[in-house]
């Protein structure tokens, strides 16, 4: 780890290896009980619960957001984060590597819930707004990287809080 990067293995919050059949396991019996959109919905605010845990465990005052993201998403094992856009109202990341996305396989729409809601978890708790996260691009669908693109508008999820 380079020196003055942000190390989770410092935080209380525990981590654990998660193979690939619990993800999709996961995956496949929620859609299979609530049907994909709301296990879709479960999925991403689970990850949003993750990512304000992670960061309430950090001291992230010195740390630039671009940083932190990158930092964070190399450490807990998501895959290689690049921002792409950066400001208040909009923020759009790039995954390379997606563990969620390979963990799924091939798939006809985006397959990243869990990890769109823990990047909204993050930038929601460090900024102190909530954030939405849709995923534009995804591995699982033939596309060279994840693509995730953050906003606070309400319109796009007027009802997952
Ligand atoms: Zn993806």
């Amino acid at each position: 780890m380079e020196k003055g990067a942000i190390d989770v293995t410092k935080t209380q919050v525990g981590f654990f290896v998660v193979p690939n059949e619990f993800m999709r396991g996961i995956r496949n019996e929620l859609e299979s009980m609530v049907g994909k959109g709301a296990g879709n919905e479960f999925l991403f605010r689970s990850g949003f619960r993750c990512g304000e845990a992670v960061v309430k465990m950090l001291e992230l005052n010195n740390y630039k957001m671009p940083d932190i993201l990158v930092s964070l998403w190399s450490q807990i094992g998501f895959g290689r984060l690049k921002v792409l856009d950066m400001s208040v109202e909009h923020i759009e990341v790039q995954c390379e590597e997606s563990t969620e996305a390979m963990a799924i396989g091939p798939a006809k729409a985006p397959v990243c819930d869990f990890t769109r809601g823990c990047l909204a978890g993050t930038i929601s708790a460090i900024v102190g707004k909530d954030y939405y996260a849709i995923e534009k691009r995804c591995v699982s669908m033939g596309d060279p990287y994840c693509v995730f693109s953050l906003s606070m508008d309400e319109r796009w999820s007027p009802y997952w809080r």
